[in-house]
């Protein structure tokens, strides 16, 4: 289950390198934050998986980038 809060979209810099989205080359993302359930730590088998994590959506295609935070 992941909850996404909306926000406006804008450039976002990682390492110092503007994120771009692979699917459709769209440099504007919305951040949220995630929270993976204990079903999918689990599933997983990952400890961080059951905190949150730092997501960007793509505005354009919503595709996902995940940063464990
Ligand atoms: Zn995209």
């Amino acid at each position: 289950m992941v909850r996404y809060s909306k926000r406006k979209p804008g450039i976002v810099m990682i390492k110092n390198k503007k994120l771009v989205c692979p699917v459709c080359d769209n440099d504007q993302f919305i951040e949220t934050k995630a929270q993976m359930n204990t079903a999918a730590a689990s599933f997983f088998d990952l400890d961080w998986a059951n905190k949150e994590a730092r997501c960007f959506v793509c505005s354009d295609c919503t595709y996902v980038y995940w940063f464990r935070s």
